[in-house]
């Protein structure tokens, strides 16, 4: 069992870092946010009382925050890098840009602290379920120590090639994402203003060729599946504003490689408008309004 500093207890961070202490790890935790604390300390974790103090004395540090100015403003403005020992190991659990994770990454090398990028897929259910896929990049050493670790939070862990190649294959993955919740929230509206039962249309579509992850798992529709954050008034899961970045990042990625993403920047202008309109905080399938006012009612 390791000691383990896990930093930004969110959505995402809170139930990663309970499994952690679920399976027997010494955990010591911070946040900005008392209250998020608290529910940790609640399962038996250490607090800290800065980020400085977290990472004081561990074998393991774990980030997870919510965007690349968060990451490079903790490890390299403030400087955190410079309290870690030499020969830690840290893991970025962040959806932050390619170029900001190796940034951080050739700092921490430069003072012999081997770390990986390892940005997550499976939402807040896959976190809690301990079901989480871990799309990591960095140097095939580090992943190796860390891999006990997250087996512990995740069921699948892939290697996606040298520092900054986790965050890439993230973002192609949630580029993805926002466009087949995009798209899954458009046909659903159409069949209800066709006099539809949204459920029984998800149910059709599930198991036919339309079928994908928010069908499976994540229906934006209120009140077809009894979990997903649709039938919780979009509380909690992840937000149209870190859809709304992820997908910032994939049209970065795009102008620097000269990469068509059509779609990627239809969903992203569609998360923009859903964002300006007052919904940045709620989960992002509730993109589901753009297309029905009445889904939610
Ligand atoms: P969140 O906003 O719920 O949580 C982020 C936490 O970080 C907050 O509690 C905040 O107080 C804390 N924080 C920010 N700056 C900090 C600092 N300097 N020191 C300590 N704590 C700090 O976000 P989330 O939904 O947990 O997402 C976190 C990351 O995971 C994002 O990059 C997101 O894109 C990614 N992600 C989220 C999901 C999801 O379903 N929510 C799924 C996969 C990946």
């Amino acid at each position: 069992m390791s000691s383990i500093a896990f930093i930004g207890l969110g959505n995402m961070g809170a139930p990663m870092a309970l499994n952690l202490l679920k399976a027997g790890h010494a955990v010591t935790v911070f946040d900005l946010v008392p209250a998020a604390v608290k529910t940790l300390t609640d399962a038996g974790a250490r607090a800290a009382a800065s980020a400085d103090a977290a990472v004081a004395g561990v074998e393991v540090v774990i980030t997870m925050l919510p965007a690349s100015r968060h990451v490079e403003g903790l490890y390299l403005e403030h400087d955190l890098l410079g309290k870690i020992a030499t020969g830690t190991l840290v893991i970025d659990c962040s959806t932050i840009a390619p170029d900001a994770a190796r940034k951080v990454a050739a700092a921490a090398e430069a003072r012999g602290i081997p770390m990986i990028d390892a940005p997550v897929s499976g939402g807040t259910g896959g976190a809690a379920a301990g079901t989480l896929t871990f799309i990591v990049g960095g140097p095939e050493q580090a992943l190796a120590r860390a891999r006990p670790v997250l087996e512990n939070m995740g069921k699948n862990i892939f290697h996606a090639g040298a520092a900054g190649a986790g965050q890439v294959a993230k973002i192609c993955n949630n580029m993805l994402l926002g466009i087949l919740m995009a798209g899954t929230s458009e046909a659903l509206a159409l069949g209800v203003a066709n006099d539809l039962d949204p459920k029984v249309l998800s149910d059709i579509i599930a198991k036919s060729s339309g079928r994908n992850w928010a069908t499976e798992l994540y229906n934006p529709w209120p009140g077809v599946m009894e979990h997903a954050p649709a039938s919780k008034g979009y509380a909690g899961g992840f937000g149209v504003d870190l859809m709304l970045k992820d997908l910032g990042l994939a049209a970065e990625a795009a102008l620097d490689s000269r990469a068509s993403i059509p779609l990627g920047e239809l969903a992203r202008n569609l998360y923009a408008l859903h964002s300006k309109g007052g919904s940045g905080r709620l989960d992002f399938s509730s993109i589901v309004n753009l297309y029905a006012d009445d889904a939610s009612r």
